[in-house]
């Protein structure tokens, strides 16, 4: 008998096939990268890690993992060449926010500072949200984006100087403008912080050389997988070889159990899939798609965070049109195209309401559309807008 589990993915599958999906941090893998990860690896326990990785860790507690071995270190290795760096990698973090999660244990104790971009300013839960854990384990601390919506780096510079913080953090889940690695490194050693970036939206962006890369600059650096990337839902630790041991073990056993042998799997997929160069020129289209989209916007009047992009989001700020970013999201639903609702910087509305939506170009890009049907879905989406409004 055919479990019924197949009818309902068989109906999200349906779903995915046909939405215009507009989620800034989704995407559609490959074919091999589900089959690395709904293959046999999902029976094997592995908990530590390949004895070869880090000097003196006590190498697996399991038998029979010299296959995982082989296919932890390939993981490794292909990411590293992913991103043209020889920092050490840990591929075991089950997502983004255990990648974090771990990232700050290994280098800071509770009770430290950390500064870090506002989830209201587009920054992540684990980047010290009062209902995360990051926001309980440390002291927070925000820096702020301009009035144009673009990071205020002297304001993050004064503040460091005050606050004296043990971590800058750097990253975003809804920042559409280049990050200045190199300016924050700066700040982080004058204060003597550590600084980590959490690179999960524009990771992609990183390994095809359309934004700046922290490699080099940062001690540690998170990401996700399946966002940019392309690759399983996962997460990832990069950082310097003086960190390795300490940061290994605060992914085990400090915070995991056994890793996910198959998701492994289908990471390394995704990481040979971004050494090649037809992953830039995929990259290289989103950002493209996601500028003409962007602009066909402002042509029409709208309001965009910033004024623009630079990368393969941007937020569409619906302040003077009086409709909520929930309302478009729920009504766009209804039409068949999936984004998110989104708090604009300095937004007076709650975050289930929000003024804005947060719009990405990585998934349809993927499915093949060009700038001309992301103008044409634009187009969609105003006349969505406009019926809204008229109904008011
Ligand atoms: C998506 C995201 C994460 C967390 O990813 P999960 O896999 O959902 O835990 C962390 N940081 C940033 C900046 C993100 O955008």
């Amino acid at each position: 008998m055919r479990s019924r589990v197949f009818e309902i993915i068989d109906k999200e599958q349906e779903r995915q096939q046909n939405n215009v999906e507009l989620i800034a941090s989704e995407n559609f893998v490959s074919e091999d990268v589900l089959r690395a990860v709904g293959s046999c690896l999902t029976n094997k326990y592995s908990e530590g890690y390949p004895t070869t990785r880090t000097s003196g860790n006590k190498g697996r507690y399991y038998g029979g993992c010299e296959v995982v071995n082989e296919l932890e270190e390939y993981c490794c290795d292909m990411w590293r060449q992913a991103f043209h760096t020889d920092y050490h990698v840990n591929v075991q973090p089950h997502s983004g926010s255990n990648a974090n999660l771990a990232a700050y244990m290994s280098i800071l104790q509770p009770g430290d500072t950390i500064l870090s971009m506002s989830l209201s300013n587009g920054g992540h839960l684990t980047h010290g949200s009062p209902v995360n854990f990051s926001g309980k384990l440390y002291r927070m601390a925000f820096y702020d984006v301009d009035e144009h919506g673009f990071i205020d780096y002297d304001a993050m510079e004064k503040l460091a100087r005050q606050l004296r913080p043990q971590l800058i953090l750097a990253g975003a889940s809804a920042y559409s403008r280049v990050i200045h690695f190199d300016r924050i490194a700066a700040i982080a050693a004058e204060v003597g912080a550590y600084f980590m970036v959490d690179m999960a939206h524009i990771a992609g962006l990183v390994a095809a050389g359309d934004h700046p890369s922290p490699f080099g600059l940062a001690d540690i650096i998170t990401t996700t997988t399946h966002k940019t990337l392309r690759g399983p839902r996962g997460g990832l630790i990069f950082c310097k070889p003086e960190l390795a041991k300490k940061v290994d073990s605060a992914i085990f056993p400090g915070t995991q159990g056994g890793p996910l042998e198959h998701v492994i799997a289908g990471k390394a997929v995704a990481a040979e899939e971004a050494c090649r160069p037809e992953y830039a020129e995929y990259i290289h289209a989103v950002v493209r798609n996601c500028k003409a989209m962007c602009d066909e916007f402002l042509h029409m009047g709208y309001k965009v965070v910033t004024g623009g992009t630079d990368n393969h989001l941007f937020l569409l700020d619906l302040t003077d049109t009086g409709i909520t970013g929930k309302a478009v999201q729920d009504e766009l639903d209804r039409h068949g195209i999936t984004l998110n609702k989104n708090c604009v910087p300095g937004d007076t509305r709650s975050p289930q309401q929000t003024s804005g939506v947060r719009i990405g170009t990585a998934a349809m890009t993927t499915r093949g559309y060009t700038e001309a049907d992301f103008r044409a879905v634009a187009h969609r989406i105003d006349a969505v807008i406009q019926e809204l409004r008229a109904a008011l």
